[in-house]
């Protein structure tokens, strides 16, 4: 994980979400991964208002309180909704064009790194939605990830946080699991965005199940909870500090 900000050149989701809120459509945004077939993003679902929102999102939104920062926060779609509950947000990017978009939208964005060991403002709640564990990358970075949660929380603040055991891709039928143990966890996947002609960097991204980051943030200091279940393998965690 690096501390930058991504080039505009090398942002296909940003230029996604540019396109999307300059002229109502976008076009396809294609992920691609060594594990699996090529997937597209329905950029429209960037956009999604509460009430389109997954429960597991909506329940985040309800119980995130105080000063809040919405972490990796796209077209700012939470954000928003959290502004017309009557919240207090800050939402940060590592896409500049999001980041643009934000801003045009009336949310209070800055482009920032969450690793950028000089960000140091204090939030009662951290969002991280939408897979908010892919934020992590991969299972090495998890020290990093809960040092830098230290750094901008306060004492009796919390992360809410979500993501999905993906140990149903890798299920018998007969409820066995098909999983080299020698192998990097399961969850721990390779991403790479394209956009047009724009195409992005490689990068990790982490699917977590709820076990395994219970056991993370107990070595690192804090307590995960599971608050909520979804119908597929999700879950919605609050993490706070020990
Ligand atoms: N939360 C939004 C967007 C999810 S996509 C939603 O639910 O719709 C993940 C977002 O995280 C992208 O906009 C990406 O640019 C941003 N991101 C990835 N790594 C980041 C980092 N280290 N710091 C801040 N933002 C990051």
């Amino acid at each position: 994980m690096t501390n930058s900000i991504l080039p505009t050149s090398g942002d296909p989701m940003g230029a996604a979400i540019y396109d999307y809120h300059k002229n109502g459509k976008a076009d396809t945004l294609v992920v691609r991964s060594s594990m699996f077939d090529d997937d597209e993003i329905p950029v429209a679902d960037l956009f999604r208002s509460f009430e389109d929102m997954p429960f597991l999102e909506q329940k985040a939104l309800e119980l995130a309180h105080g000063r809040i920062l919405d972490v990796g926060a796209g077209s700012g779609c939470h954000s928003i909704a959290l502004m017309k509950l009557g919240k207090d947000v800050t939402a940060i990017d590592i896409s500049p064009l999001s980041v643009q978009v934000m801003l045009d939208r009336g949310v209070h964005a800055r482009q920032v790194n969450f690793y950028d060991p000089a960000y140091d403002e204090k939030f009662d709640t951290v969002l991280m939605l939408m897979n908010g564990t892919g934020i992590i990358g991969n299972l090495d970075n998890i020290g990093n990830f809960f040092t830098r949660i230290k750094a901008v929380l306060n004492p009796d603040g919390c992360v809410l946080i979500d993501s999905s055991d993906l140990r149903y891709l890798f299920e018998e039928e007969d409820g066995s699991l098909m999983i080299d143990l020698a192998d990097d966890y399961y969850g721990q996947l390779d991403y790479q965005m394209q956009y047009k002609g724009v195409v992005g960097e490689p990068f990790d991204w982490l699917y977590l199940d709820f076990n395994t980051l219970a056991y993370y943030a107990e070595e690192n200091g804090f307590k995960a909870e599971l608050v909520a279940e979804g119908e597929h393998y999700d879950y919605l965690a609050r993490l706070t500090l020990a």
